[in-house]
C-alpha cells in the first residue's frame, strides 16, 4: 500500500466496483478501500466471497439504456483478474477526511509495519476522491426494540447472506421498507418460516405506483412477482399495521401491533399480539454522510431521497473540488442508480484528468438511466416515510440512543428547554455520542426533532461528525 494514489474510492459496493472498472486501464494508480472483509457492499456481499482478482459487470447491463434491476446487477457480476493499477484493501476503515483529500485510515494487521493485533493508522493522499459509502437502515423506535431477537430487516438479511443463519425458526417482518418482501423470500429459501408481513402502508397508497409502470414496468413487475411468489407460498400479509411493542424478559417472545388510519395514526382499541422469536423491522434507508460531511461537502435535505444527501453537480462532483460522490449517498435509489453513478463519476474524473473516455452519447445514456432510476425510487422512499404523528406518539420510556441510554422523555425535556437544533440537541442529550457514533439513532433523532418542533431541516441544521467516524482500538493509534 502506497501513501498517495491518483484516485481513492471509499466503498466497494455496486457504485465503487462500477467506478473502479471504468477507471481501470487508463494508467492510473487506484486504491479501493472497504471495511467489509470482501467487495460487494450491501447486495453483492455473498457473491464477492474471497477472490485474488476483482469484479466487473457484464457490459450488456447498460446496453438497453433502461432502468437496471438489482437482480440483473447480481446476475451480471463476474470475477476478473485484478486490473493493473488497482489496489483493494478490505477490513480497512476510513476514519476521517482532512483538507486536500488526506484520509486517515485504520488498516488491518497484515498491512502494518511490524505486527499489531489492533491494526494501525495510515494517512493516504488522494489526487481525486470518490465517496461511495452507501446507506444504512432507518427505524421507528418502539418499546422493547432493544430486546435480543429484534433486528433490522437488513441485519436479518446479512445474517443469512454472510453466515447462512436464520434469524429464528419463525420471523415476523414489519415496517415500511421494500426490503420486507426480499427478506421474506430469503427466509423461505433458507427453509425458515415467515409468521406474517406487517406493512404500515395501506394498499391504497401503493396504487400511486400505477403511473410509474409506463417507465418502470420491469422494476414494478419484479416487485409484483415477489409478492405473488410469497402469496403462493401462503405468507400472511397485513396492511396498515404498526409494531407498538416487543415483549419478552431476556429476548423477544411477543409483538404487539396497532392498526393505522389512512394518515398513519394508531387506531385505539385495535391492538393484536403475535407470538414471535424474531422480529425484523425497518423503515427505509438513510445515506451514510459522515465522511462527506468531514470532507466539507455541502448537503441537501430531501425526504424523497432519504433525508440528508450529498450535493453533487451533473458530473457527480461535490461542493469540494476533486471530491466526487456516487450511489446511495447522493440519494437513496437502489443498486441500479449506484451502478450508473459509479460509472458516471469515474468518467467525470477521467475527463478532468484529460483521459479519453469515449463518445458523449455514452455518458448521456447513463444520465438518462440515472434519471429514470431516481423517478421510481422517489415513490418507494415516500412509501417508507413515517408521519410526524408516529414520532410524537413515542412513549417517554422508549430508548432512542441505546449506547448512551437516552430515552424519548429526556429528548422531550431538552427540546422543551430550547435545544432545538441538531447540534445543540446532540450535545444536550449525548444522543449519538456513544459507541456506534449515532449510526442507529442519528437519523431518528433528526426526525424526532422535526416532528416535535415543526421546524424545517434548514432551521434545525444538518448533523456534524468528527474523526474517528468509526470505532477503532486505541492501541491502533499507538502503533508506530
Ligand atoms: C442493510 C441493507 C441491506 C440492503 N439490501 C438490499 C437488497 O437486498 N436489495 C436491494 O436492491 N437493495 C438493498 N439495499 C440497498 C442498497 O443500499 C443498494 O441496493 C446498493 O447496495 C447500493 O450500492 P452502493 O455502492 O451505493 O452502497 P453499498 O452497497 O452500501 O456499499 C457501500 C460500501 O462502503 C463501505 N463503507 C462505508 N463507509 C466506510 C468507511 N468509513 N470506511 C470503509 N468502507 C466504508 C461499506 O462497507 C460498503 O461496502 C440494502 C441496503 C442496506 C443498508
Amino acid at each position: 500500500m502506497k501513501q498517495a494514489y491518483d484516485v481513492v474510492i471509499v466503498g466497494s459496493g455496486v457504485a465503487g466496483i462500477a467506478a473502479a472498472n471504468t477507471l481501470a486501464g487508463h494508467g492510473l494508480e487506484i486504491l479501493v478501500i472497504d471495511e467489509n472483509p470482501q467487495a460487494g457492499g450491501q447486495i453483492l456481499r455473498q457473491h464477492c466471497r474471497v477472490t485474488d482478482g476483482f469484479w466487473e459487470f457484464d457490459p450488456r447491463l447498460e446496453r438497453s439504456g433502461r432502468t437496471v434491476s438489482t437482480q440483473k446487477i447480481v446476475q451480471s457480476l463476474r470475477p476478473v483478474p485484478r486490473p493493473k493499477g488497482i489496489t483493494c484493501v478490505h477490513q480497512a476503515r476510513v476514519l476521517g477526511i482532512f483538507p486536500d483529500r488526506q484520509l486517515l485510515v485504520h488498516v488491518p494487521d497484515p498491512l502494518c509495519p511490524g505486527s499489531s493485533v489492533s491494526g494501525c493508522m495510515m494517512e493516504i493522499d488522494a489526487g481525486y476522491l470518490l465517496l461511495a459509502t452507501g446507506a444504512r437502515e432507518r427505524f421507528l423506535p418502539f418499546k422493547g426494540w432493544t430486546l435480543p431477537g429484534v433486528m433490522s430487516l437488513g441485519a436479518a438479511q446479512i445474517l443469512m447472506k454472510s453466515s447462512g443463519i436464520l434469524p429464528a425458526r419463525h420471523t415476523l417482518i414489519a415496517g415500511t421498507s421494500p426490503l420486507q418482501t426480499v427478506l421474506a423470500l430469503e427466509i423461505l429459501k433458507n427453509k425458515g418460516n415467515v409468521t406474517a408481513i406487517l406493512d404500515e402502508n395501506h394498499f391504497a397508497k401503493k396504487l400511486g405506483l400505477l403511473p410509474l409502470l409506463k417507465h418502470h414496468g420491469f422494476l414494478a413487475g419484479e416487485g409484483a412477482m415477489q409478492m405473488l411468489s410469497l402469496m403462493i407460498r401462503k405468507v400472511r400479509f397485513r396492511q396498515g399495521v404498526r409494531v407498538t411493542e416487543a415483549r419478552g424478559k431476556n429476548e423477544v417472545t411477543a409483538v404487539v401491533t396497532a392498526d393505522l388510519d389512512r394518515k398513519g395514526n394508531k387506531i385505539p382499541g385495535t391492538s393484536q399480539i403475535y407470538s414471535a422469536s424474531a422480529l425484523a423491522v425497518g423503515h427505509g434507508f438513510s445515506p451514510n454522510i459522515e465522511l462527506p460531511v468531514q470532507a466539507g461537502c455541502a448537503l441537501d435535505y430531501d425526504a424523497d431521497r432519504g433525508g440528508w444527501v450529498v450535493r453533487v453537480d451533473h458530473a457527480l462532483e461535490t461542493s469540494v473540488v476533486k471530491v466526487y460522490a456516487a450511489g446511495e449517498i447522493t440519494g437513496i435509489a437502489g443498486a441500479g442508480k449506484s451502478f450508473v453513478e459509479g460509472k458516471l463519476a469515474a468518467l467525470s474524473i477521467l475527463e478532468k484528468l484529460g483521459k479519453k473516455t469515449g463518445p458523449d452519447r455514452y455518458a448521456q445514456k447513463l444520465v438518462r438511466m440515472q434519471k429514470q432510476q431516481r423517478g421510481y425510487a422517489s415513490f418507494l422512499n415516500q412509501l417508507c416515510q413515517v408521519p410526524a404523528s408516529a414520532y410524537e406518539a413515542i412513549d417517554d420510556d422508549v430508548l432512542i440512543c441505546r449506547c448512551e441510554e437516552i430515552s424519548m422523555g429526556e429528548i422531550r425535556k431538552q427540546i422543551a428547554k430550547g435545544f432545538v437544533t441538531t447540534g445543540s440537541l446532540k450535545k444536550a442529550t449525548r444522543c449519538g455520542m456513544g459507541r456506534c457514533q449515532g449510526r442507529i439513532c442519528q437519523p431518528v433523532l433528526f426526525d424526532i426533532l422535526l416532528a416535535l418542533t415543526g421546524q424545517t431541516p434548514d432551521q434545525t441544521g444538518s448533523p456534524s461528525f468528527r474523526a474517528p467516524v468509526k470505532n477503532v482500538p486505541m492501541a491502533a493509534f499507538l502503533h508506530p
